[in-house]
């Protein structure tokens, strides 16, 4: 096993790296290895803040465990998630193991080739498209290509020419794109507004890693959760950090929604993703996430969202499926990445240090709001949330029931 191994625990030569290393994970776990203590972390991280970054090494993105550790803090973070026994906090753990590996992909392109080294193993983009068996269904855009140039949808030159040394522009087949993108991120991602030509879709470098983050994302969901007996060998060591665990998400879900909606107190990361959704400029599937958690976490229901969102890029179908996916069966909310996290993607830009008042943006905005002399609620406002009651009411009628 090796440092490369550790970074990409779900690539298939770590997983190799594992077997051949015929580690037993109960006995690992029975003698509280150092792997146990960071796959605990690694849930911790996903579900608290939607990254598995450790927060032992010196500097962001550093980690204080070896490769040993790392890397075996992967499978263990898996049985862990499984032992949670929570739909939600599988999907939360794998949307965060693929956000922290995309980071990590993005940051290996940037390392120039030439400053490669031998004890910061990177890796290339042609190697992380053979891994998900896309090498031959993603091509560079030719330098100088009529797209390229601004021409017109559907008249580039896929898989001819030669590519520039770093092109910003990728040709990829329409099979896996419509299998690793969704329409839900914003109407730019349907098919009927991409250039095509000869079956293949033209992404951007930027969109080619949003899909490349869903690879990721399908590979760590792949067989979880796994069965395991509660009580019996492994998930009874693991008893007690699954508790924790536990504690953790109801500790972190109990004070509940504050359910108001002051967007005139809403912090800065969020007015500003609404305002560039405003300007229809599509957002980011982290972008899109941060702000869905931040409204369904001030306790606005799914149609008041898509009401709110009615004049912006995000469309009601990509909403209702954020939404509904933030919150479990139980009501339980997953709360919007920490500032820390919205920083590390460029979300936040912590205007006059408020990073300093609270941790993340919904206890910013919960301050806010209790510091406010008078509110009035933005359902309350003509204009405002009126048409959800409305809608709500005529459901209700016809329903034949009453509130
Ligand atoms: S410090 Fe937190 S609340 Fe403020 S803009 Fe940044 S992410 Fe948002």
């Amino acid at each position: 096993m090796d440092a490369l191994d550790a970074k990409y625990p779900f690539f298939a030569a770590a997983r190799e790296a594992v077997a051949d290393a015929a580690v037993s994970l109960p006995e690992l776990v029975a003698a509280d290895a150092p792997a146990v203590e960071r796959g605990r972390e690694r849930v911790e991280r996903a579900l608290m803040d939607g990254t598995v970054e450790s927060e032992s090494g010196a500097f962001p993105g550093e980690s204080a465990y070896d490769v040993q550790a790392e890397l075996l803090s992967y499978p263990i973070a898996r049985i862990l998630v499984s032992l949670l026994d929570s739909e939600p906090a599988i999907e939360k753990y794998a949307a965060a193991e693929a956000a922290t590996a995309v980071d990590r992909i993005r940051d290996d392109l940037a390392t120039d080739g030439e400053l490669r080294s031998v004890s910061t193993p990177t890796v290339a983009l042609d190697g992380v498209l053979a891994e998900f068996d896309l090498a031959d269904a993603v091509r560079p855009e030719p330098a100088g290509s009529r797209l390229e140039a601004g021409g017109a949808a559907g008249t580039g030159t896929p898989g001819a020419g030669s590519p520039g040394r770093d092109p910003a522009h990728y040709w990829i087949d329409a099979g896996p794109y419509l299998r690793l993108t969704s329409p839900s991120w914003g109407p730019s991602w349907r098919l009927v507004n991409r250039a095509l030509a000869d079956g293949a879709v033209r992404v951007s470098r930027e969109e080619l890693l949003d899909a490349l983050e869903a690879a990721v994302e399908e590979r760590v969901r792949e067989g979880l959760p796994f069965e395991l007996a509660a009580g019996e060998g492994i998930a009874a060591e693991l008893e007690d950090g699954v508790a924790d665990l536990k504690r953790l998400l109801s500790e972190r879900s109990y004070t509940g929604p504050v359910d108001v909606v002051a967007p005139e107190l809403f912090p800065p990361c969020m007015t500003n993703l609404i305002e560039k959704a405003e300007r229809d400029a599509d957002l980011s599937p982290p972008e899109s996430f941060a702000l869905m958690a931040f409204l369904v976490g001030i306790g606005m229901t799914p149609d008041e969202v898509v009401t709110f969102c009615a004049d912006t890029s995000l469309d009601a179908e990509g909403i209702r499926y954020q939404t509904e996916y933030l919150k479990d069966d139980r009501g339980t909310q997953y709360p919007p990445p920490t500032c820390e996290t919205l920083a590390n993607y460029g979300i936040c830009h912590n205007e006059e240090d408020h990073m300093q008042v609270a941790a993340d943006p919904l206890a910013y905005y919960e301050k806010r709001v209790a510091a406010a002399d008078e509110i009035i609620d933005w359902r309350d406002r003509e204009g405002g949330g009126e048409e959800v009651k409305g809608a709500e009411a005529g459901e209700t009628a016809e329903s034949g029931e009453t509130k």
